[in-house]
């Protein structure tokens, strides 16, 4: 649907994922009130042409909540769009927290963007525990994902004082703390060899073909990096900002925590290896293929994947 307001580039026809149940978790922007593009402020930077504050409609909002230029962001100045994914959180939030759009319901706006950022970190840590249940490695701890898994979800289904009342960032801790496990039992395999990175300056840094085999890279920056050719395989890159790094005939079968943003944010090729989930972006076939934001310019206000 070349119209469509599809902001992340993850459709909701999308492959289902690893655990099956991400159906309900990437953005299916046809049953959304276009909250990522209201709720959210952005500023004036190589990721946005303009600057929104945060309750106003993006100009380039469609009265059908579609975007107006979806086919040609990037031309358009606004790359940040494509590299935004909410997770699902955006039709969960106009569908089954309130059901009646902010146009329609003005009185509730307000709260609906209030919200909307609560309900994407649950997705966004419900996406990362799915990922966590498909994988063999950390069978251990399955019970505690599942539950973990399920205690979100419940939440996810809360009115919006519910949500509202949800304490984000205790829960986003307990989670994490069973995420981390997860990935050190992912990681084991490379047998303590590989590097940890962790939040690491890895800015512009040159790591072609470099063995990154089980590296921990959570919330590393990656910002330009040159990772072409590059064994990222049982690699976390939990919250690593991606944005511009040359992933060409890198090797991301099977990186842990790696999600379509972060894709979207790199540069790739034809020869570039993806996990299972995980689409090519259209923009890295082109030889127009650039970077949202270049190392060292104006960063975008809009939510970048979190650092852990
Ligand atoms: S340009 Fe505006 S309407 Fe289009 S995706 Fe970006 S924020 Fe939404």
């Amino acid at each position: 649907m070349p119209d469509t307001h599809d902001p992340a580039g993850t459709g909701a026809d999308a492959p289902a994922g690893p655990g099956g149940r991400r159906i309900g978790l990437r953005a299916d922007c046809a049953n959304c009130f276009g909250l990522c593009c209201v709720a959210l402020p952005f500023a004036a930077s190589a990721d946005f042409a303009i600057t929104k504050d945060a309750g106003r409609p993006c100009p380039n909002l469609r009265d059908d909540f579609r975007c107006g230029i979806h086919a040609r962001l990037r031309d358009s100045g606004f790359p940040g769009c494509t590299v935004y994914d909410c997770f699902g959180a955006g039709q969960k939030v106009s569908q089954v927290t309130f059901g009646r759009s902010w146009r329609d319901e003005p009185r509730t706006a307000a709260r609906m963007f209030e919200v909307f950022p609560v309900m994407r970190h649950l997705h966004e840590l419900l996406w990362y525990l799915d990922e966590a249940l498909a994988l063999p490695a950390a069978r251990p701890i399955h019970a505690e994902l599942r539950g973990a898994f399920e205690e979100t979800e419940r939440l996810t289904t809360g009115t919006p004082d519910d949500l509202l009342g949800v304490d984000v960032a205790a829960h986003r801790e307990k989670v994490n703390m069973l995420l981390l496990r997860t990935s050190e039992l992912v990681r084991a395999p490379a047998g303590g060899r590989a590097p940890d990175r962790r939040g690491a300056d890895l800015i512009g840094a040159r790591l072609r073909k470099a063995d990154l085999r089980g590296a921990n890279l959570r919330g590393a920056y990656l910002i330009g990096a040159d990772l072409r050719g590059a064994d990222l395989r049982w690699a976390d890159l939990i919250g690593a900002d991606l944005r511009g790094a040359d992933l060409g005939g890198a090797d991301l079968t099977q990186s842990v925590f790696l999600t379509q943003a972060q894709v979207n944010a790199a540069k790739g090729d034809e020869a570039t290896k993806l996990p299972p989930g995980l689409t090519r972006p259209s923009h890295w076939s082109g030889p127009a293929a650039r970077p949202p934001a270049a190392a060292g310019r104006a960063p975008a206000r809009r939510p970048r994947p979190r650092r852990r």
